[in-house]
């Protein structure tokens, strides 16, 4: 598998109840976050490709699984965010379900990349899912999205913060910076979670 074939994701499917799919075979990494963190942006950059999450966010959609085929053993995996303030709560337990299901069953699951806002801290369904993945066995790696949107300095304390938070120390996860809007700098730690994916697929 080659970093480089990112750029030939197309989207296959979206799914919402994990339990009916018959397959579960090849390599999915999944991108994980509360809504509005930025996944479906880093999807476009990671392939190059300026619509491709989006175009799949079509009316109906946007409270599913969406999965991108990179290969026909690798695919990408666009979770529905949760915690959206501005649904309904029936929504928000819905949305909740529908991620900690496919987390909870997905064989095929081999890596998670979970995205968070620099501006906010970890969060409740955040430290769920660092320890549902720790109990799979399946490794992470968190982002501190829109890195961009603050100071140098805000960035630094904001890693560190990170870097020290308990959960993410007990189960040795990598953290990084990151921005899908400005690329400078960028374009390293694009290829290093190419090159994550890779090993790990
Ligand atoms: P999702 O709900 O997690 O899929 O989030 P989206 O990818 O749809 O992004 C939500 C909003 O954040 C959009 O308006 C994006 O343009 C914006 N966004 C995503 N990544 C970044 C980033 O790195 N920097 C900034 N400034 N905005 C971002």
């Amino acid at each position: 598998m080659n970093k480089n074939n990112y750029n030939l994701a197309i989207f296959e499917k979206s799914i919402i109840d994990i339990k009916k799919e018959k397959s579960d075979f090849g390599s999915e990494i999944a991108f994980v976050g509360y809504s509005n963190s930025g996944k479906s942006t880093l999807i476009n950059v990671l392939t190059n490709q300026k619509k491709l999450a989006r175009i799949s966010k079509v009316p109906g959609r946007t409270q599913s699984i969406n999965i991108f085929k990179v290969s026909s053993k690798v695919r990408l995996v666009d979770l529905p965010g949760y915690g959206y303030a501005r649904v309904p709560e029936s929504i928000r337990l819905q949305l909740k379900h529908i991620v900690f299901q496919y987390l909870k069953l997905r064989k095929c699951l081999k890596g998670l990349v979970m995205l968070i806002d620099i501006r906010c801290s970890i969060k409740n369904l955040d430290e769920t899912v660092i320890n549902l993945a720790k109990l799979r066995h399946i490794p992470m790696f968190i982002l501190l999205n829109k890195s961009d949107k603050v100071s140098f300095e805000k960035r630094k304390e904001q890693l560190h913060i990170m870097k020290n938070n308990q959960l993410v120390l007990s189960h040795n996860i990598q953290v990084e910076l990151f921005s899908s809007l400005k690329s400078i700098e960028m374009n390293s730690l694009r290829d290093k979670i190419g090159n994550w994916i890779c090993k790990i697929v």
